[in-house]
């Protein structure tokens, strides 16, 4: 049942989070690395997979660069701008060891140079709900890969290998999941993290400079301020969250003049990736 948070149709279920099982020797070549090592026995030894693919980093300020993203399965929130509600139940459980490999084989044809390209982000859905994420995390992170973690805010991001840059989200109210931000998360943010607020309407902006300003959070991380680009017909999910009424949309350009105006210290940022692509393109 794609859209009512059941994940029974690719195998993954909500009782997998508990579950605590063993590395098969025989199967991993990854047991040498210290990252897999820390986590033994604590995690399982696969993730629920919904796509693998060379792209460029199209939102945050690592935008531009090539990048390996690693979409894993399964969202459980609903924002009302989700543009990826593919991934809340398609997916296919994946050894860590096949999905190194996979990231391996993309990165191949790049240059030995130092940092390493292209970056590799762990996204989805919300990769935070599969345990094992934070030991690809930290294997990737031993590869010598510059890491980046797309987190919705909803789950503690504690327990994140520190080398990895956290891009956070905090929700706006016009997601319908702002009730959901896990405000907890601000004391973990490091300089190396960034602060994405997804950005729908007018008022969205008015409490995204309402937090700055209460929790001074430009002195935590890069803040980002993400104009939200409305849906197309294909990619609204029926399960997504209304837009809150007495919402009035913002453009991207009154997005950005109001940021100037207001003399806020954020990043505006379009999603790249659809200005060069169609913006319902898979894979990209
Ligand atoms: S956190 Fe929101 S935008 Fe991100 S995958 Fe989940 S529903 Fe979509």
């Amino acid at each position: 049942m794609r859209r009512s948070g059941h994940f029974s149709n690719f195998g993954f279920r909500a009782s997998d989070s508990l579950r605590i099982s063993v590395l098969r020797v025989s199967d991993f070549s990854l047991l040498e690395t210290p990252a897999i090592r820390r986590y033994i026995p604590f995690v399982s030894d696969s993730l629920v997979v919904n796509e693998i693919f060379l792209s460029i980093q199209g939102e945050s300020t690592w935008a531009g660069l090539p990048c390996v993203f690693v979409r894993l399965t399964a969202c459980d929130l609903r924002c009302s701008y989700c543009d990826t509600a593919y991934a809340f139940g398609e997916g296919r459980r994946q050894p860590l060891a096949g999905i190194l490999d996979e990231v391996q084989r993309l990165a191949a044809p790049f240059p030995a140079i130092r940092p390493r390209l292209p970056l590799v982000e762990l996204t989805g859905g919300e990769p935070l709900l599969q345990p094992a994420a934070l030991a690809l995390l930290a294997s990737l992170a031993d590869a010598r890969f510059t890491v980046l973690l797309e987190t919705s805010g909803a789950h503690d991001i504690s327990k994140v290998d520190a080398r990895v840059h956290r891009i956070m989200d905090l929700k706006c109210p016009a997601s319908g999941e702002s009730a959901r931000n896990c405000w907890s998360n601000l004391e973990h943010l490091k300089p190396t993290d960034e602060l994405k607020f997804v950005i729908s309407t007018n008022e969205d902006y008015d409490w995204a400079r309402q937090m700055i300003a209460q929790h001074r959070l430009e002195l935590l991380c890069p803040l980002l301020f993400s104009w939200a680009q409305p849906l197309l017909a294909g990619q609204a999910d029926p399960s997504l969250k209304s837009l809150p009424p007495g919402h009035s949309l913002i453009t991207r350009r009154e997005l950005a003049e109001r940021i100037l105006a207001d003399a806020l210290p954020v990043r505006f940022q379009a999603q790249l990736h659809k200005l060069i692509w169609p913006p319902d393109q898979r894979g990209v």
